[in-house]
């Protein structure tokens, strides 16, 4: 790097993502690392957006998001969690989670600030943290259930904590929180006076019986909790990078003063077929939800078949599985020969722990088409106990 860059770039590398994708390339693997859809995403989603270019909705949206988009979150918010939102007032229109996370962040962090973030995290958290000036405090999820152990979150709790980051479901371990586990945090955030910040960007990936729940409709948690999400995830285009922020007017002014100074806008003809997206509504989410669940069983089967231990996950379309019954105890090691000697692509959870722990476990995605999923077990079926 430039000897001029910014001290606040010191320990940032390059994202796990990125990685491992390059490495794949590399070697030509199948690439179930990186978690984006190797489909296409839904035609009448191609076609809204074909049509807002050529309606030539081609020039900036208001900053805070089309007002027919944030109607349409609107909507679509209520329907979930039977609570209604101000489309005007308390939601704000981003390019990507990752930007919605970014703006929430220097819009409500000072330094000196501490911010609870659990581990593994979401890769964008920490370097949002500390670009704020803020100090990330680490809680580890207890493996293999990934459990939160309510008596450190209150140990970690110091009179300069801020906010809590959490992410339900959860990326890497498909981890859905549950309303009870969520309703003890609610309590911890109440008691300490905390902002929640909450990444449900997967809110409409959940499987069996487990159910998704924002955190901001718990009782007195609406005035205290950002919630961010994105289309990227339900409608296939992770591309399109159009998410959202939800949150009351009072911090909803905050993340609008950061945004219209990082993007001030997000691409209009992409919004505009955002609409069309989520009028599709439930008939829409319950199909994909269905391909999903069938990507879910085909990979935990082909997994298990490979030897590794797996827990399916509760949502997400990613499976965490444990490569510890096959001889290895490094993530990063077994994915580099997973890649250049297998063909497969996986992610290594200790990117996701600000001390690079082993959780002895490998992050698979399942947002592949049948026969990715299907080759990739081809390939598999050499990978043999380490000895
Ligand atoms: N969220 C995706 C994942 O977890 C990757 C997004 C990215 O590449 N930044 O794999």
């Amino acid at each position: 790097m430039h000897p001029k860059s910014a001290n606040r770039l010191a320990g940032f590398g390059t994202s796990i993502f990125s990685e491992i994708s390059a490495l794949a390339a590399r070697y030509q693997a199948i690439n179930l690392g990186q978690g984006f859809p190797d489909f296409a995403g839904p035609a009448f989603l191609k076609d809204a957006a074909c049509s807002a270019i050529n309606a030539d909705l081609n020039q900036y949206a208001p900053s805070t998001g089309l007002p027919t988009l944030r109607a349409a979150i609107a909507r679509t918010w209520e329907r979930h969690s039977k609570v209604s939102v101000d489309p005007d007032a308390e939601i704000t229109v981003t390019s990507g989670a990752t930007e919605a996370m970014f703006a929430t962040i220097m819009a409500l962090i000072n330094p000196g600030d501490e911010v609870l973030i659990f581990e593994p995290f979401y890769d964008s958290y920490p370097p949002n943290v500390l670009m704020a000036g803020g100090i990330p405090r680490y809680i580890r999820l207890h493996e293999p259930r990934w459990e939160v152990d309510f008596a450190q979150v209150r140990a970690a709790i110091t009179p300069q904590t801020k906010a809590i980051i959490l992410n339900t479901p959860h990326n890497p371990t498909g981890k859905v929180w549950s309303r009870t586990e969520l309703s003890q945090l609610a309590a911890i955030a109440i008691e300490h006076d905390l902002l929640v910040i909450s990444d449900e960007v997967y809110d409409r990936l959940v499987f069996e019986d487990y159910q998704h729940c924002s955190i901001a409709t718990l009782p007195d948690m609406w005035e205290r909790t950002v919630t961010i999400s994105s289309t990227g995830k339900t409608f296939s285009v992770t591309g399109w990078k159009i998410g959202y922020a939800i949150a009351p007017n009072s911090l909803t002014e905050a993340i609008r003063r950061v945004h219209q100074f990082v993007t001030f806008a997000s691409a209009t003809p992409l919004q505009a077929a955002a609409v069309v997206g989520l009028n599709a509504g439930e008939p829409y989410e319950r199909q994909l939800l269905q391909f999903y669940n069938a990507r879910r069983e085909q990979l935990v089967k082909v997994l298990r078949d490979a030897g590794l231990y797996v827990l399916p996950p509760q949502g997400t379309y990613f499976v965490m599985a444990d490569i510890r019954d096959l001889g290895w105890d490094n993530d990063a090691e077994f994915c580099r020969y997973l890649i250049s000697e297998i063909g497969v692509a996986a992610i290594p959870p200790s990117a996701f722990y600000h001390d690079g722990y082993q959780s002895g476990m490998v992050r698979f995605c399942f947002a592949k088409k049948p026969e990715t999923i299907a080759a990739a077990a081809e390939k598999l079926k050499q990978l043999g106990s380490r000895s």
